[in-house]
């Protein structure tokens, strides 16, 4: 409670000092309804599904009623966006509803998005569009079925009232259908939460924060401890390290990595402008924000991280006079990044265990994918299911967006196929293709397929938001009549707004 500010009446938009959170309760909607939930979660919170289906759920979720012991907030934090300093940014349109400890013992913070403004919104309204709000739904869920650190998602209600946006593809304004996700984690605490105190020299408060979040988030480390910050600093750069490398691994991009976006627990959070890769290109964004200096591209995110990690370091040194341990901390995240680079060609490529030129052999690869024009998520399901011993995999035919046939005959594909086979020789062949399976999605949220959802949903069909989330709800199990969300980009879909590329916020 000492860290709560003085700004009580959750009305004014301002600078708040000496406090890292605002009250402030969520504005009532017109009519909200519950478009999708998400059943783990729920069973993980231990909500019944009859409960979720009551008008209690709906009016609680949407904005329009509390619980009791709900005292909701806004927290305050800044944040390096775009690779400059940005000062006070704050929880715009995210409310805070409280904690509730889940059936396993497992604190949850639950926190809605999009439930009007806060004294954090600035200029905005703190409210989200239907189409922003089933990408942060489908996707988070469908990022920890893919067993990716991710932040969760409970439930999206729509609200009955339109919100106004600047459309991204003429620059016009046009009235959209709103909506609320309840996002679900253990913390929602980012870097900016520690930036901000620390920009305006505000050590005890930078103090009070570092030492809640070791004892909630990290209790086995002793804050009295010499090297408490250290240590617990270095956690933090192994974890965002790990979060990384599942990106890579699934073909994720996120679009927007601030420091205000880079979760304390190496959680992937704030689904904006993200994508997943279609055709493998280190050097595509989904953000059209980003889209002349491409900061956050696919191939940029481990050195993006790394970049973010540095300026949580910069905060936190003004408690700790000693360099080194943070030193000692970025250290730790090249040799963890470094762990899931070879982690991920040896499990992608079925290599059984790591051994010496396993990354090189990953490398070439991606170099011939990237100049082929290949699909990565089908290309890699395409290399489990072929004979290492026969002369053209026909498996791979489906992963081509140019003439497979002339790709696949490229002397550098046949080179590196030829050191893949002689690499596998020793392998056993279903230990080889289990291993590929287990780490190589079928099905990950396409930006096609989502937004094919997204146009339904707003033509009032919302059941494709479940059958979506139905199939990434095994994203690595092939089955039956799931053909069509497997299937690579379109031609259709490759330009156009949502299907490929998206802007800020929404
Ligand atoms: P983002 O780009 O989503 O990370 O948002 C950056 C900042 O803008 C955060 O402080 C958000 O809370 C804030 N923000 C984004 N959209 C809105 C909105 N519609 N209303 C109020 N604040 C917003
Ligand atoms: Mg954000
Ligand atoms: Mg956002």
């Amino acid at each position: 409670a000492h860290l709560r500010g003085d700004d009580r009446d959750g009305g004014g938009v301002r600078q708040v000092h000496g406090a890292l959170w605002s009250a402030v309760n969520p504005t009532p909607v017109p009519s909200p309804h519950v478009l999708a939930i998400s059943r783990e979660m729920l069973a993980t919170l231990g909500i019944g599904e009859a409960e979720a289906a009551s008008a209690e759920f709906a009016a609680v979720f949407g904005g329009n009623a509390l619980l009791d012991g709900m005292r909701p907030y806004a927290s305050n934090y800044g944040g390096h966006q775009f690779g400059h300093w940005a000062g006070q940014l704050g929880d715009g349109r995210a409310i805070m509803l409280g904690e509730v400890i889940g059936a396993s013992g497992q604190r949850w913070e639950l926190q809605l998005k999009g439930a009007g403004p806060t004294p954090y919104s600035r200029t905005a309204d703190g409210r989200a569009v239907l189409r922003s709000s089933i990408r942060e739904f489908i996707c988070s869920e469908a990022m920890h079925h893919l067993g990716v650190p991710t932040t969760r998602a409970l439930s999206l209600v729509a609200t009955g009232d339109d919100v106004v946006r600047d459309m991204f593809y003429d620059g016009r304004a046009a009235a959209e259908p709103g909506a609320v996700v309840c996002r679900v984690a253990p913390s929602f605490i980012r870097f900016g939460h520690f930036e901000l105190p620390a920009s305006r020299g505000d050590l005890p408060l930078l103090q009070s924060l570092v030492r809640f979040c070791i004892g909630r988030d990290y209790p086995h480390i002793d804050p009295d401890s010499p090297n408490a910050l250290g240590d617990w600093f270095a956690e933090i750069c192994e974890r965002t390290a790990v979060m990384v490398g599942h990106w890579m691994r699934v073909g994720f991009v996120h679009g927007v990595m601030n420091t205000d976006n880079m979760s304390i627990l190496g959680l992937t959070i704030d689904y904006g402008p993200y994508g997943w890769v279609d055709n493998y290109d280190p050097d595509w964004t989904p953000n059209t924000t980003d889209a002349q200096h491409r900061r956050y591209r696919f191939g940029q995110q481990a050195a993006v991280a790394y970049w973010n990690l540095g300026r949580l370091a910069g905060a936190l040194a003004s408690l700790e006079p000693d360099a080194a341990p943070f030193h000692a901390g970025l250290a730790r995240y090249v040799e963890a990044y470094e762990g899931t680079e070879r982690e991920n060609a040896v499990r992608k490529l079925g290599l059984g265990n790591f051994r010496e030129g396993d990354v090189e052999l990953m490398r070439s690869l991606e170099q011939w994918m990237r100049d082929a024009e290949v699909d990565m998520t089908l290309f890699f399901r395409g290399l489990a299911a072929i004979d290492p011993e026969s002369p053209m995999p026909d498996t791979l035919t489906d992963a081509f967006y140019n003439d497979a046939r002339s790709a696949a005959a490229q002397p550098t594909f046949q080179d590196w196929l030829g050191r893949y086979r002689e690499r596998v020789r020793h392998v056993d062949r279903s230990a080889r293709r289990e291993q590929m399976r287990l780490a190589n999605p079928l099905y990950v949220p396409r930006n096609y397929l989502v937004q094919q959802v997204i146009d339904r949903a707003t033509a009032g069909d919302p059941s494709g938001i479940a059958e979506l989330l139905d199939v990434l709800r095994r994203p690595y199990d092939e089955r039956p009549g799931r053909g069509v969300f497997a299937g690579r980009r379109p031609d259709w879909a490759r330009d156009k707004p949502g299907c490929s590329t998206l802007s800020c916020s929404s």
